[in-house]
């Protein structure tokens, strides 16, 4: 521990973000890292206490608490505090794969289960965790390390998201011969094509792969799995299967009006979004363009607030969010609170950058979309609404509180439902639980021996930090077969 009093002398530091107002401008990454001299001070705060909880990564009354990775949170706050930036990175590379994406991307559960969280502003654990990595970067010490024996065995990879990628990096190391299918143009799945480059500029996700390609790893990109190759030939020509394809079935909302052209999912507004800015910065027009236009986004989290920020760069306008949920209650920290499963409010980026440009948070909250109005073209013109309340659970329309919201554009983010019922899984003959996920066992083994998932597809709708979790032990698993 470095130092003793650390967390009685310094606070907490805010994050270094640029000026909303002048960030939604552009498309390139907003967080700047916190001087050298304020991330020991950071480091300083830990207080190597009896048990820390930050690592922990379980979950508990059905939330995370603690880093599923297990990082080893008070070593590198420690090192960082002494100014041994090589060692913190050393002890950070032993359990995450990819501290560049998580350090930017990840709610980290780490800090809501620190123990000075109790009684005030928990350790920044997100922040020193990328400070780290983005130096390791700078200072050349992650040049290309293939392993030095191969030992004949091949494994094949289906999806490139994190949980892919992770399994194929350790599995990689171990010396088995490692080949990636992605059926998109690009590696990374949704750090890739989900999470728009603001806030994780695609340059790092090519760097990455750059640097695992260089380790050995194959990837083929444009390839679905259980068309362009069968089930059949995968299990010929590899000696296991790791599938690794995500949550990619979002909920619908089948009311009146669902079919006009002017209401999409989620993700097809934000791939089409991030393709056309990396082919041809835009020129090519093949994008949802909402410029001029009032938008609506249905559904909180990640995505939602990903579509609220991408429209403001566009420049819509205007911008609501719906939530079904009351809005949440202002975070505390207490004894009684910390770990306790609470929803918090919490404002993030997109809604920074609404409140900047339109001076409102967009979040409008117990409302319940009834109809969606259209011309008699299927142009949108608006979203027909009532508010709820919520009795023990339940929801009670409030009579009364109908109204009609302008809207020329929706998105829809309310999250997902599962794996695509792909024909890849039936062929393979793994086995589907009824949430629409790949059954597992506690190795990432599906029914089917040499077959394995990781990530979304065996989870359900996640996180990163838990993809990266996932695809190593999935890693493990097979090793532990092949091995055998
Ligand atoms: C818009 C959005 C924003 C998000 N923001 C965050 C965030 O800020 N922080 C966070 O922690 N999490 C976030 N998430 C969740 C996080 O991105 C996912 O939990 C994570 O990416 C899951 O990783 P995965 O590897 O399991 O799957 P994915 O990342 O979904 O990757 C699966 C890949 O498999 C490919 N694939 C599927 N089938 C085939 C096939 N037959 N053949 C070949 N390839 C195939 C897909 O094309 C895809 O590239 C967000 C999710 C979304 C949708
Ligand atoms: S990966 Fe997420 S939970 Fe783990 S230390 Fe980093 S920010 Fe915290």
């Amino acid at each position: 521990m470095g130092k003793a009093t650390g967390f009685i002398e310094y606070t907490r530091s805010l994050p270094i973000l640029a000026d909303a107002k002048s960030r939604v401008q552009n498309w390139d990454e907003f967080h700047a890292h916190l001087p050298v001299d304020e991330l020991k001070k950071q480091g300083a705060r830990c207080m190597n206490c009896g048990i820390p909880f930050c690592h922990t990564g379980t979950i508990l009354d059905g939330a995370t608490t603690g880093c599923p990775l297990n990082n080893l949170i008070p070593e590198w706050n420690d090192s960082v505090y002494r100014g041994q930036w090589f060692e913190a990175y050393k002890r950070l590379s032993l359990t995450n794969n990819f501290p560049e994406f998580t350090g930017r991307v990840c709610p980290a559960p780490c800090e809501s289960s620190c123990v000075l969280g109790i009684n005030e502003e928990p350790v920044n654990i997100k922040e020193i965790e990328v400070s780290i990595i983005d130096k390791a970067f700078a200072e050349g010490w992650l040049a290309p390390n293939p392993p030095e024996i191969r030992n004949g065995k091949k494994v094949a990879v289906i999806g490139s998201g994190p949980a892919g990628l992770a399994c194929a990096d350790e599995l990689n190391k171990q010396g088995f011969t490692v080949t990636v299918f992605e059926r998109d143009d690009r590696i990374g799945g949704l750090l890739m094509y989900g999470i728009p480059n603001m806030k994780l500029d695609k340059k790092l996700v090519e760097r990455r792969v750059k640097l695992l390609s260089d380790e050995g790893i194959e990837f083929k990109t444009s390839i679905k799995v259980g068309a362009d190759i069968t089930a059949e030939e995968l299990k010929k020509d590899f000696d296991a299967i790791v599938l690794a394809c995500g949550s990619t079935v979002p909920r619908d909302l089948p009311i009146e009006g669902r079919d006009s052209k002017d209401v999409h999912f989620a993700m097809e507004f934000l791939l089409k979004n991030t393709k056309s800015l990396l082919d041809s910065n835009f020129a090519d027009n093949d994008f949802i363009d909402v410029k001029g236009k009032n938008v609506i986004v249905i559904g909180g989290g990640d995505t939602g607030t990903d579509c609220v920020a991408t429209s403001l760069r566009h420049g819509c306008k205007s911008i609501t969010q719906f939530e079904l949920l009351p809005k949440p209650i202002e975070k505390v920290h207490t004894h009684e609170s910390w770990l306790a499963k609470v929803r918090t409010f919490q404002v993030d980026y997109g809604q920074e950058e609404a409140k900047a440009v339109f001076g409102n948070d967009p979040r409008e909250y117990c409302i319940l979309s009834k109809r969606f109005v259209t011309d008699e073209k299927g142009n949108l013109q608006g979203v027909e609404t009532v508010e709820v309340e919520w009795i023990d659970g339940n929801l009670n329309e409030i009579a009364g509180t109908e109204k009609v919201w302008a809207a020329e554009k929706v998105f829809l983010a309310m999250g997902f439902v599962g794996a695509e019922k792909a024909k890849l899984f039936n062929d393979l003959g793994v086995e589907i639980t009824s949430r629409g996920t790949i059954a597992v066992n506690e190795n990432k083994q599906t029914n089917v021996k040499k077959v394995f998932a990781a990530g979304d597809c065996e989870r359900g709708q996640s996180l990163v930090v838990w993809a990266i979790a996932d695809g190593r032990k999935a890693a493990k698993g097979v090793e532990e077969f092949l091995n055998n």
